[in-house]
């Protein structure tokens, strides 16, 4: 009977055992699968299943976890493709600005280089290698400005945040070789953060020579062409002073207009001289305590026939004590001469001019204001660059060269003062001149 109970028992045990090792492992077989599925997908192999066909708690979880990871080999391909498609994009770029022809180069914050471009080592004769670190336009690369120039280039870019730009600056190459350069920087902000500065540098070396050289032959023809011109004016003059009574109305009028003619083209190569003076920088100063009313009202007088044969009225309120400026009074004359000539060339017929000169505090201010045609606002901006005339007095008035105020800006920047206007169409325009006092020039 024992040894019946004893096998029995055993046989009972051994049932027991392997009963409850199926259902053990048929409950953690998922489980493990599961684990093991999840780490498969960690290492990145997204098209792994887990694959558990049971209807248990378990079994959902995994068909969870295998639509799961379907979804994110769906986003994953999605999300390959768009990188690649960006990367090729910024390769364009890359490209772009690695083989443009202008000096691209980015900095640090603190100006230090981070990428130059090829046409940078072109331009500066460096290496890109040889740049990395070094503060861009800097004398420890290529530049050889002087400090006002770099305290005012990080005053914009730092302090202002904006873009700086010049049209003159001097750099050197790594052979010490000079060269002229036009440069733009623009500081790349976060909200109000630099993050860097992006430049570019255009090589205008050759179109200083041609402008250069333009100007030595503008230069050269006036001087030649006003030789022959002052003699036919001086024996214009001559004919009209010994000889007007002995000719007939007709020939009176010729000589008139020969008179009139020569004038106009003396005053235009006046104006070449003045202007290649200024491109070429040799526009030098004499200053000299100089009244403003005096030299006012001395230029007006040269004017007076031309303002009598109008019926202008002219309304003068000068300021009741002399203004006195250290100032060259022969360029100062210049930039009034151009005014008033405007302003009488520019007005109707009985028109008004008033002009004003004014002492406030350590400026003196001087205003020119006629009834006249007035400048369009849409072509305000454009008034003082060379050879600009408007569209409103090309048919009206077809004498003028659009060189007056160009020479007369060139000349109160000069000295060291401000030139503007305010005009409406029809109705006639003011234009103003401010000059310091205390001038130092
Ligand atoms: P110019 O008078 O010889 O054409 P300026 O340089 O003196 O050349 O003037 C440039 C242009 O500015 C003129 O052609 C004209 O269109 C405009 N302008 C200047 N002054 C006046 C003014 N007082 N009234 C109206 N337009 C003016």
């Amino acid at each position: 009977i024992i040894k019946v109970f004893s096998l029995v028992g055993f046989i009972l045990l051994l049932l027991f055992y392997l009963t409850a090792n199926w259902i053990g492992r048929r409950i953690t077989k998922p489980i493990v699968l599961l684990q093991r599925g999840a780490k498969i997908i960690e290492k990145g192999k997204l098209t792994h299943k887990v694959g558990t066909k049971s209807k248990d708690e378990i079994g959902v979880l995994s068909r969870a976890f295998d639509n799961m990871t379907k979804k994110l080999r769906v986003l994953y391909l999605g999300l390959e493709k768009k990188v690649r498609e960006r990367t090729k994009d910024l390769e364009k770029f890359k490209l772009a600005v690695q083989n443009a022809s202008d000096l691209v180069v980015i900095t640090d914050p603190k100006g230090k280089i981070l990428y130059i471009n090829k046409a940078g080592e072109k331009i500066t004769g460096f290496v890109a290698a040889e740049l990395l670190g070094k503060k861009a336009w800097s004398k420890e690369s290529w530049g050889m400005m002087n400090e006002k120039f770099y305290k005012k280039l990080w005053k914009t870019l730092t302090i202002n945040k904006k873009t700086f730009s010049s049209k003159s600056v001097k750099n050197k190459t790594k052979n010490n070789k000079e060269y002229d350069a036009e440069i733009k920087i623009s500081p790349i902000l976060d909200k109000k953060k630099v993050l860097f500065f992006v430049g570019i540098e255009r090589d205008i070396t050759k179109e200083r020579e041609i402008d250069r050289a333009k100007s030595d032959f503008v230069s050269l023809a006036s001087h030649q062409l006003s030789t022959p011109l002052s003699t036919v004016k001086w024996y214009a003059e001559f004919l009209n002073k010994k000889a007007r009574r002995k000719l007939n109305e007709k020939e009176k009028k010729y000589l008139d207009e020969l008179y009139k003619s020569n004038e106009r083209m003396l005053a235009l190569i006046d104006d070449f001289l003045n202007v290649s003076k200024i491109e070429m920088g040799t526009f030098y100063m004499k200053p000299k305590p100089t009244d403003i009313n005096k030299v006012m009202r001395n230029t007006l007088k040269e004017f007076l026939p031309q303002i009598a044969k109008k019926k202008l009225k002219i309304k003068k309120t000068f300021y009741k004590k002399s203004i006195s400026l250290n100032i060259d009074p022969k360029l100062l004359s210049m930039v009034f001469s151009n005014l008033l000539s405007n302003a009488v060339k520019y007005s109707n017929k009985e028109g008004k001019i008033e002009i004003e000169t004014e002492r406030q505090g350590s400026k003196a201010l001087i205003s020119i204001a006629d009834s006249g045609c007035g400048i369009p606002k849409d072509e305000q901006s454009k008034i003082f660059t060379r050879l600009f005339r408007a569209q409103n007095v090309y048919k009206q008035y077809p004498a003028g060269t659009g060189l007056g105020l160009y020479i007369a800006k060139n000349i109160v920047d000069k000295l060291g003062g401000k030139i503007w206007f305010e005009s409406d169409e029809g109705k006639g325009a003011t234009f103003f001149v401010e000059l310091l006092i205390k001038n130092k020039k």
